[in-house]
């Protein structure tokens, strides 16, 4: 019996990852994005699936992650978006990832520890399009001089993202648009026609935008069941997805105290009557958000039952007034009890924060059972 844990249904994850293909269709690649442990559902576990399923690329954000995967045998092809530190570069090569590459000075190092192994070793080259992180703002003069030098490095896509794909009422994704595909027609021009070209993520996907799709799209959230809500007058939503995680809490202690009791740290919640309370067996450092206290809600017996007072490192108190509950018994976090459901979304809502980081911030002390 665990304290907490996941239930993460890999049948889902392959059902969301056919219904991002029906919609991407034919000609574009689907790359799931597996980063941060497969936003918590299990790196190793959903790459397997995915790879079964057929996905032939799959992205990460750093190399150990690409490493971990390789080393429990994944052969598709993985692309690190965002991990090109100096001292992390001879592994691209030696564990067959392929980097997304940033910086004019990255194409000449690449193309000098490639010549160094002897070996031709695919980059893709991410263009800083208006979003401000990661990516080259080099001209395309600039880049065509680098790869008329280099041999062994091979420019096999162009890339970028989007700051703001899911806000329709502002133009930044448009000239986000019109900068890559300016770069992108003059490489044309000087006889540089990368094979894979992608800006988009969940949302580009999710709305229709097929004019930043290129031919290959790169989802995350989607591919856990999840597509951030639009702003402003986008397409309806076209992929079916749902969640496939499960979280659930066990309930430790179930007692009934009187009116005018104060319920954990701080007293921040005084019940106003004689209240049953059950202690979980969850709190912040399983990933449960601070910033759920007194505000929480969690599903027991098909019922949505508030938090009390502050959620603490590793408890949590629930009102279970009129029901009957015992220890041992379990509640669910975020996941669906009957006709009620908690997603990622709502608790972010409630938490001030976003679905990612709901997702992500389930902490690896939460154990995870594959149903
Ligand atoms: C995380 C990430 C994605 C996936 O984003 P979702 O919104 O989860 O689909 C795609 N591309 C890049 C560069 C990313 O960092």
């Amino acid at each position: 019996m665990y304290r907490s844990w996941l239930e993460v249904s890999l049948s889902q994850i392959e059902a969301n990852f056919r219904a991002i293909r029906k919609v991407a269709g034919a000609g574009v690649t689907v790359m799931p994005v597996v980063k941060a442990d497969a936003y918590r559902h299990g790196a190793v576990e959903v790459s397997r699936v995915l790879e079964e399923a057929g996905a032939r690329w799959l992205a990460v954000s750093n190399v150990h992650e690409g490493i971990a995967l390789r080393e429990s045998g994944i052969t598709s092809r993985i692309l690190v978006m965002a991990d090109f530190l100096p001292a992390n570069r001879p592994l691209f090569l030696d564990y067959d990832l392929t980097p997304a590459i940033h910086s004019l000075e990255g194409i000449r190092d690449y193309e000098r520890l490639a010549v160094l192994a002897g070996k031709s070793a695919a980059f893709h080259l991410k263009i800083d399009s208006g979003m401000g992180r990661l990516g080259t703002r080099a001209s395309a003069g600039e880049i065509l001089d680098v790869l008329g030098e280099t041999r062994a490095a091979r420019l096999e896509g162009l890339m970028s993202h989007f700051a703001s794909a899911p806000n329709y009422t502002t133009s930044q994704t448009d000239e986000q648009i019109a900068v890559f595909t300016g770069v992108l027609n003059k490489l044309k021009e000087g006889g540089v026609d990368p094979a894979l070209v992608h800006l988009s993520s969940t949302v580009p996907v999710a709305y229709g935008r097929t004019e930043a799709w290129g031919n290959l799209v790169r989802p995350g959230h989607a591919i856990y069941g999840y597509v951030s809500p639009a702003k402003g007058a986008s397409s309806a939503c076209a992929v079916e997805v749902r969640p496939a995680l499960t979280w659930k809490a066990t309930v430790l202690e179930v007692k009934d105290v009187p009116g005018g009791a104060a319920i954990g740290y701080g007293g921040i919640y005084t019940t106003s009557r004689e209240t049953r309370i059950a202690v979980l067996g969850v709190g912040y450092a399983d990933g449960y958000p601070h910033r759920l206290s007194n505000k929480g809600q969690v599903l027991l017996q098909g019922k949505a039952v508030p938090v009390l007072g502050a959620v603490s490192m590793d408890l949590t108190t629930v009102d279970v007034s009129g029901l009957t509950v015992a220890p041992g018994d379990s509640v669910t976090l975020l996941g669906v009890d009957g006709s009620e459901s908690i997603d990622a979304q709502q608790i972010a809502k409630l938490a001030g924060t976003i679905s990612y980081s709901v997702l992500c911030g389930i902490s690896s002390r939460v154990v995870r059972l594959y149903v």
